[in-house]
């Protein structure tokens, strides 16, 4: 602790925790009676290339303005300032005089590298980190026998033992503050697109910000919940909460996320169960990262990393684009670029086929969605492309390669939602809308389809691609589905 320190002055610290109700670092903040210092610090150089993309920027220029209309309507103003956290907040707290810096823990390697080094810069006990982001503690999950979890099913078992999580905390009313520091203004960071404006489907789609995403949440809540076990499949439907953005900035907390669907269930049964096994998928990816710090760029099952990938450029060009003349495929990519997200049935078509029937490295999918989804989460996207490619520990089967014909059969049914975003299929009777390469010759005249030239050819034959993969992953024998050696989360066993 500084010896001349104010000891009634802290500085809160907002990371991906852009709220205020049931907000841990907050509260504690406050908890003394004292003035409280908010800040915002955007930092671009420690994550190094995992400096937030084009989408997660918009999202956070919004979010930082709801949040200080919020604090500012306390009594708070928020202070923002730019560099490397780990310089710009000892130099706050030296310019300021408060005695400690309260803020929420991050489970991103780069993030915990920036926390160990404020320890050092700081003085002792002068940085207080809470739990903010997650359900609970990630370094205190332990196994019966206090091993690591290393597969999702008991790591989830384990959890719901526990019961539910503690029930969230209400936002404070008025905040006491000190007068304000010099800030930057939010408009000159440039966080939102210049020209072109690619930002228009963003807007339509989202509200960032706390109000909104509990309006979003209680409006899932009251009307989906108990219907999620089915809903959650069907991309052309509204049957999920798309609440992720909001979580990954921490606009809302998980615990809010949990009690708020617990809550409104009225049947409390397989659709609420589904759901909250969800917001424990997430946990488990933080989790994953937690023990694993090189999950984003390298394969958990290490003989992965010599899989015989290929780089064609032009036919990635065609996956981010949704040009690869495969619907469902395409669709999903298009509704990623113009509205920063993309269900999650599709999330996982599309990195099935970007990986096995194209052969590609699932890092090109990852950087990719990095930069186009307003939720790129480095746990959740990270080993989500691990779990579809096949190379995490918890995948699913690496030979299983998703046909994207059938499954947009299967969960698009009526094509609705390949009609949403590919209108020039429009006009298709639904028996060919999944793969209208297929289609009669009069049946495209009818709907007014051109393959090749109103619409793409399939940039790979879906059954060459599967064999290609096959043949790959045969290649890498064994080793594919071989254990992870002691090092990696296999210390394993049922909870
Ligand atoms: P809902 O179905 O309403 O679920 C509620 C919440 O549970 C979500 O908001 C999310 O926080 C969590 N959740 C749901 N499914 C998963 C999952 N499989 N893994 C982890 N958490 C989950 N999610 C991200 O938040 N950020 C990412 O960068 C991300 N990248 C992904 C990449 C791929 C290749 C795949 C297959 C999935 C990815 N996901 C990611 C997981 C999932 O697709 C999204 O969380 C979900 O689509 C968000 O929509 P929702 O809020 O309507 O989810």
């Amino acid at each position: 602790m500084p010896q001349d320190a104010d000891q009634t002055l802290a500085i809160i610290w907002f990371r991906q925790d852009l709220r205020l109700g049931d907000h841990a670092a907050l509260h504690a903040a406050m908890a003394g009676g004292g003035r409280v210092l908010p800040v915002y610090v955007l930092d671009d150089d420690s994550p190094g290339r995992w400096a937030m993309g084009g989408a997660g920027r918009w999202w956070l220029h919004h979010s930082l303005m709801a949040l200080q209309a919020a604090l500012a309507e306390r009594g708070a103003p928020l202070v923002l300032r730019r560099g490397k956290a780990a310089d710009v907040l000892p130099a706050l707290l030296a310019e300021t005089g408060a005695a400690c810096i309260h803020a929420g823990r991050m489970h991103e390697p780069w993030a915990r590298g920036v926390e160990a080094a404020l320890e050092a810069a700081l003085p002792a006990g002068a940085l207080r980190l809470h739990r903010t982001a997650t359900l609970f503690d990630l370094s205190a999950i332990r196994t019966k026998t206090g091993g690591i979890y290393g597969i999702y099913t008991p790591f989830a078992k384990g959890l719901r033992l526990r019961g539910d999580p503690a029930p969230p905390v209400p936002a404070p009313g008025r905040i006491a503050a000190p007068p304000p520091p010099p800030s930057d203004r939010l408009d000159d960071w440039g966080l939102l697109p210049g020209a072109p404006d690619w930002a228009g489907g963003f807007r339509s789609t989202w509200q960032p910000g706390e109000i909104a995403a509990h309006r979003r949440l209680h409006a899932f809540a009251a009307k989906v919940v108990d219907g999620y076990d089915v809903t959650r499949n069907l991309p052309g439907q509204a049957g999920t909460s798309m609440v992720s953005p909001h979580l990954h900035f921490g606009e809302l907390s998980p615990g809010q996320v949990w009690h708020a669907a617990a809550g409104a269930s009225a049947r409390r049964g397989e659709g609420l169960s589904v759901y909250l096994g969800e917001l424990l998928w997430r946990e488990f990816a933080a989790y994953l990262l937690w023990h694993n710090p090189h999950l984003p760029e390298q394969p958990l099952r290490p003989r992965f990393a010599e899989m015989q990938t290929r780089r064609a450029a032009a036919e990635l060009h065609a996956w981010e684009r949704g040009r690869t003349g495969v619907p469902i495929v395409d669709a999903g990519m298009r509704q990623l670029w113009r509205t920063g997200w993309m269900h999650n049935r599709v999330r996982m078509i599309v990195a099935s086929y970007l990986t096995k029937h194209l052969l590609m490295p699932w890092q090109d999918g990852e950087a990719w969605f990095w930069d186009t989804l307003v939720d790129a989460d480095l746990a959740s996207n990270a080993a989500s492309w691990q779990w579809v490619a096949g190379s995490g520990i918890d995948a699913q089967p690496f030979f299983r390669i998703f046909n994207p014909v059938s499954q947009g059969e299967k969960f698009d049914p009526d094509g609705a939602y390949v009609r949403a975003w590919i209108p020039e299929l429009a006009g298709l009777p639904d028996r060919w809308i999944h793969a209208p390469w297929t289609a009669p010759a009069d049946v495209l005249l009818a709907a007014k389809v051109r393959i090749g030239r109103d619409y793409p050819a399939p940039v790979v034959d879906l059954a060459e691609g599967r064999m290609r993969a096959l043949g790959a992953f045969k290649a890498m024998g064994r080793g594919a589905s071989e254990p992870i050696d002691a090092e990696g989360p296999a210390a394993e066993d049922a909870a």
